[in-house]
């Protein structure tokens, strides 16, 4: 609901990372005075640290991260949703380590145990999964697209919604990740590409979900292309809760000045009140309770 050309109604970041000895609940503080209602928290590997090489060390690994949403639901009054499973980074920086055979076979036992724990109710969603963002050799592009195939025929036989962490080739990735779903037999719309750039018209999308990450400017690129959009989008920070980092991506307090930024351009655009009411409702509410029941 509008108050005074004011969004008054739900704030959500779909793809929030959190460090229990970083900023952590200091971070979500940040997010809920500023208006924020709901996450998604994403799964972080540590990167830094060490990464799991069987599925026990998996297993501790989501629990630290489920374990992050209970206190964060226990100190807030904001909807948490958990999206677990294993990076696309973590198994190709593996390969070294573990070879492909093991490494492609890790990473399959890695989606199973959070598919497991989505079915459980304790997680709403699989990723960040998906394939390397930077250039890697030959084999290792086709496995991961073999493996993203797979990952999708899964997420699909379960009926649940995948975060993709993928490439930045602007439309040709949407549209080869829509072919991979057609494949699969997922849902375009259950395949939510994560770091979207703010183009949400259904051209660009070729009919995936979005997560759009709403740096300086983006509020141009959404209100261009709003009106034209076929399918999910949401607003994300990829806040990474990592001081090594500063600046790497935005800050927890961002979703809600975004939503008020688009929500007194789409007004100024001339759309009609009911109509700025039914895109928020959608991005914030609406749709992230269709692609995670959260
Ligand atoms: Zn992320």
């Amino acid at each position: 609901m509008l108050v005074d050309g004011k969004w008054e109604g739900a704030i959500t970041d779909q793809h929030i990372h959190l460090d229990r000895n970083n900023r952590f609940l200091d971070a979500i503080s940040d997010f809920v005075n500023s208006g924020g209602t709901g996450i998604m928290l994403v799964h972080k590997p540590a990167f830094s640290g060490s990464l799991p090489t069987d599925l026990d060390g998996y297993r501790d690994a989501y629990n630290d991260t489920l374990d992050m949403a209970s206190r964060v639901r226990e100190s807030f009054q904001i909807d948490v949703g958990v999206v677990l499973g294993p990076h696309p980074v973590v198994w190709e920086k593996q390969i070294g380590e573990l070879g492909m055979g093991r490494s492609t076979e890790l990473h399959l036992e890695a989606i199973g145990l959070a598919l497991d724990l989505i079915e459980a109710g304790e997680a709403h969603c699989l990723g960040e999964v998906g394939r390397p963002h930077y250039e890697v050799g030959q084999e290792i592009w086709q496995e991961a697209n073999e493996n993203l195939v797979e990952v999708m025929s899964m997420a699909a036989s379960a009926g649940v919604s995948i975060q993709l962490h993928v490439e930045d080739n602007g439309e040709e990735t949407c549209r080869e990740l829509s072919e991979m779903c057609l494949k699969s037999g997922l849902p375009k719309q259950r395949a939510i590409r994560h770091f979207a750039p703010p183009d949400v018209s259904a051209n660009f999308t070729h009919g995936l979900s979005t997560t759009v990450s709403v740096g300086k400017g983006s509020v141009d690129g959404l209100a261009n292309s709003v009106t034209q959009a076929d399918s999910p989008w949401g607003m994300e920070t990829d806040f990474l809760d990592d001081p090594s980092r500063p600046g790497a991506v935005l800050g927890p307090k961002t979703i809600p000045k975004r939503t008020q930024e688009l929500c007194s351009r789409l007004i100024s655009d001339g759309l009609e009140i009911e109509r700025v009411e039914e895109i928020l409702s959608n991005v914030h509410s609406k749709w992230p309770k269709s692609l995670y029941g959260v």
